[in-house]
């Protein structure tokens, strides 16, 4: 093996070179002609000419050598269900489900909302859109009304797919009424509304909007609808992130550099082979449901594990369980999950036979010390911590297992993955950090390899603008974190540049917490920050000034405002963005110019230096905050 360092400086400086070789993992209709256009930064072109399919190399690539061999391997906890999709069988349900979109009406970049909980139904309505070249938009069943609402506006959905109810912890969670509420309260009305009823929850139909896809389905079932070759710069699909304001952005993916990428991504980084057996414990709403429970593993013919529910019901050996039963040689999971396990009784880990899984790969926040050396010892199998990003679809920073021997090193997520030219920049000067041990921001020079983000979706300028930063000479991507590198090219991760934080592996944007709970009627302004937390990396807490303070005057006050906000962010946003404490104050600590100081009330909650305090306006503003988060 040439050693990684070559691998990677090859993908730099023979970008096309490299990239022509990883294009031949997929298949094309038409050869593309050019392998980058870069002729227009920061915006990148791959494989231009060319036209393929995704779904193609998800499904009907596979049905000459494995047409039988397991695909979609549906296990619900929740409602106690298993069910098996050969290759074959999957081709034949995403058919069939392509064919009810398009009697909808779906026709070519249009966009499909998917609302839905984690059943096969949403795999396959996403595997249907871009067999058809529909776009679609998952957006993660956790969400509430208002959050959902400014996702249909952005993007226009011609049809939604959606569901009757999830169910979490064996309760069931209704999705038809938030939906309803959303279209409500969104100014864009979708044409139709493709409903999967799985008998959970009973819902309103609307007449003449609302379709059943058990019926439509049978009117199709044998409906043959052939893939539709687009081009490889057509948009597969836009998934939502939260940033620094409150509108979240639509991050779009292309079709053929997004297949190029996860296929060499299953070869060089997870080293999973067709035949095998993957299994992502994470959600078709985030984007690593995208790229490792949906479109990565199936590209590379193996099998795919979708599982509805929690990692400890029935008990905490549910996912080991799985592991042995399916032979699972790859697993993603995030460091909360295991955060969660490592609090149960260890002897479910010694349980099963776990001698097929080769690695575990966690993702999405940091993986901190003690917990990666408890799984390592547990499991006695390698840790790989991948640091990535819903923009950039697959990981910037791992260990490359399929073309690097190296170690792993505790904290860090590892060297800068292959077609990603990172450099650590000095925030003030925007020069370049080359010495080892020195913090920076983290940035890659364009153009941003396959399988990125193309650009925002419907806001060109919003792309460059948010994400291109002008260094000396050139633009460069940001990612807005902290990091340093190690004088043997490892990079540690620090943190954020910006207002997002990141609960249990859930990004979230601060300003819409904030946005949200200032539409309570007594609230006068509002600051959210994240705060450290044992078990979910970061909680949010927010710190609210009422209009009308008397109404915070006694504990009982507070409480009742408290619980008020809790359920007005549950509506409007979604559990998953509720503040895990509100705290009243008379004032908000700012600079003399008003800014908010949300980077000093997070340092003053987490018991660390609030650093230069000299531009602040009203110190005891912050006194307030901290007396309140003093240990009692
Ligand atoms: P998301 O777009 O939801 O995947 O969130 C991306 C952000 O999560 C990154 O910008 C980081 O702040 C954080 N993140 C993801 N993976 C890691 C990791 N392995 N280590 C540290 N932070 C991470």
């Amino acid at each position: 093996m040439t050693s990684y360092s070559d691998f990677h400086r090859r993908s730099i400086e023979d970008r096309d070179g490299f990239w022509r070789e990883q294009a031949a993992l997929i298949e094309w209709e038409t050869p593309f002609t050019q392998v980058c256009d870069y002729s227009n930064p920061p915006f990148a072109r791959w494989y231009a000419g060319g036209k393929t399919n995704l779904c193609h190399n998800a499904v009907d690539r596979h049905l000459k050598d494995r047409p039988d061999q397991n695909a979609l391997i549906f296990v619900s906890t929740e409602v106690d269900k298993e069910i098996i999709y050969s290759f074959r069988q999957l081709h034949a349900e995403v058919q069939r489900m392509a064919a009810s979109l398009q009697a909808l009406g779906v026709k070519k970049g249009d966009r499909v909302l998917i609302y839905m909980p984690m059943i096969p139904e949403a795999a396959f309505a996403m595997l249907a859109c871009t067999r058809i070249g529909a776009i679609h938009s998952v957006v993660f069943g956790g969400f509430a009304s208002v959050s959902l609402a400014s996702r249909i506006d952005d993007s226009q959905p011609v049809v939604i797919v959606s569901a009757d109810a999830g169910s979490r912890g064996g309760k069931v969670v209704p999705y038809k009424g938030l939906l309803d509420e959303a279209i409500r309260l969104a100014q864009h009305k979708p044409a139709r509304v493709l409903m999967v009823d799985r008998g959970l929850a009973a819902f309103d139909k609307v007449d003449g909007r609302d379709a059943d896809y058990a019926a439509l389905r049978q009117q199709h079932l044998d409906t043959v609808v052939p893939c539709t070759w687009v081009d490889a710069t057509h948009p597969s699909y836009t998934l939502y992130t939260s940033g620094t304001t409150g509108k979240p952005k639509g991050v779009q993916r292309d079709t053929g550099g997004y297949a190029v990428a996860l296929a060499a991504s299953m070869k060089h980084i997870y080293c999973g082979n067709p035949g095998e057996t993957y299994f992502s414990t994470s959600d078709i709403g985030w984007v690593v449901g995208h790229s490792y429970i949906i479109y990565g593993p199936l590209v590379a013919g193996m099998a795919t594990i979708m599982y509805e529910g929690l990692p400890i019901r029935p008990d905490a050996g549910i996912w080991w369980q799985l592991v042995e039963k399916y032979k699972v040689t790859v697993m993603f999971s995030a460091p909360t999950a295991v955060r969660v396990l490592k609090k149960q009784d260890p002897a479910y880990l010694s349980k099963y036979d776990l001698s097929s899984l080769r690695a575990l790969f966690l993702a999405g926040e940091p993986l901190d010390e003690p917990t990666a050396k408890w799984i390592a010892e547990s499991l006695g199998r390698p840790i790989i911590d991948n640091y990535w990003q819903t923009e950039t679809g697959w990981p910037i920073l791992s260990i490359c297992k399929g073309v690097d021997d190296s170690a792993t090193k505790f904290g860090s997520p590892g060297k800068a993955v292959y077609g990603y030219d990172v450099k650590l920049i000095d925030e003030a000067t925007g020069t370049e950090i080359t010495e080892p041990g020195q913090k920076g921001v983290v940035t890659v020079e364009g153009p941003l390899p396959p399988g990125c983000l193309q650009t925002v979706w419907g806001d060109d300028d919003r792309f460059v603008k948010t994400y291109w930063t002008s260094v000396p000479g050139r633009m460069v991507y940001s990612t807005f974190d902290w990091g340093i590198r190690d004088a043997d090219g490892y990079y540690f991760i620090l943190g954020r540049t910006d207002d997002v934080i990141n609960v249990a592996g859930h990004r979230l944007g601060t300003r819409e917490i904030e946005e949200s709970i200032s539409s309570h009627p007594n609230i006068a302004e509002v600051a959210v920050v994240g705060v450290a937390d044992q078990l979910k990396g970061q909680v949010a807490i927010a710190f609210a000034v009422l209009k009308d303070t008397s109404k915070a005057a006694t504990t009982a006050d507070a409480l009742k405002h408290e619980g008020e906000i809790m359920k007005l962010v549950d509506e409007q946003l979604g559990a998953v963005a509720r503040p895990a404490r509100v705290r009243f104050v008379s004032a908000l600590p700012k600079t003399r110019s008003g800014k908010m100081l949300r980077r000093v009330i997070q340092a003053v909650c987490e018991g660390r230096d609030a650093g230069d305090l000299s531009t602040m306006e009203d110190p005891s503003a912050l006194q307030q905050i901290k007396d309140l988060m003093a240990p009692k």
